[in-house]
């Protein structure tokens, strides 16, 4: 069983309870063509008040109250290790880190997400809008994504470190958090 399979294994696992309610969605999501790993996500019914304490106040603020961290504050910016990037609330897994990329901006930056597993608003509190994006699971900000990444994708997607936590490859990814 390879590392996507058996991530993939995990998530529906994950999913399971919810198969009644959302198993038309989850069919229609794995049959689009962006599906090359992850896929649909049921959004948890959670108040974002509800994780606090669950998270370090520094996350919280970010994710739950859109927060950005100081530049280069962030371990995971340096972070070079094979493995995955997932939620700091939910654990749900939003990058491999196969899509990372140094950006020297001090966020640690990566190409895409996993398929699936955020979603994105337009964001206007710098008055020039941009694209925020969000844990598909449990709505917490994680970043925006700009234009100027490399080729061939161009995306940015611009994180707040401490909206993630990192677990190395050839450990096994935490159960999800409800
Ligand atoms: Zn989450």
């Amino acid at each position: 069983m390879n590392r996507r399979t058996l991530l993939q294994s995990l998530i529906t696992l994950a999913a399971l309870p919810l198969l009644p309610a959302c198993s038309r969605a989850a069919t229609s999501a794995a049959a689009a063509p962006t599906a090359a790993a992850g896929g649909a996500v049921a959004p948890l019914k959670k108040a974002a008040q509800a994780w606090r304490g669950m998270v370090s106040p520094a996350a919280y603020q970010v994710l739950f109250e859109d927060g950005t961290e100081r530049a280069f504050s962030s371990p995971l910016d340096k972070e070079k290790r094979a493995g995955t990037f997932v939620c700091a609330a939910c654990y749900l897994p939003l990058f491999n880190s196969t899509d990372k990329f140094d950006s020297g901006t001090g966020w640690p930056s990566f190409t895409r997400s996993i398929a699936g597993h955020t979603g994105t608003a337009r964001d206007f509190k710098l008055i020039l809008p941009r694209t925020e994006y969000h844990c598909a699971r449990c709505g917490g900000h994680q970043g925006h994504i700009f234009d100027d990444g490399p080729k061939p994708l161009g995306k940015r997607w611009c994180n707040n470190g401490v909206a993630l936590a990192f677990v190395a490859k050839g450990q096994s990814l935490p159960a999800l958090r409800s």
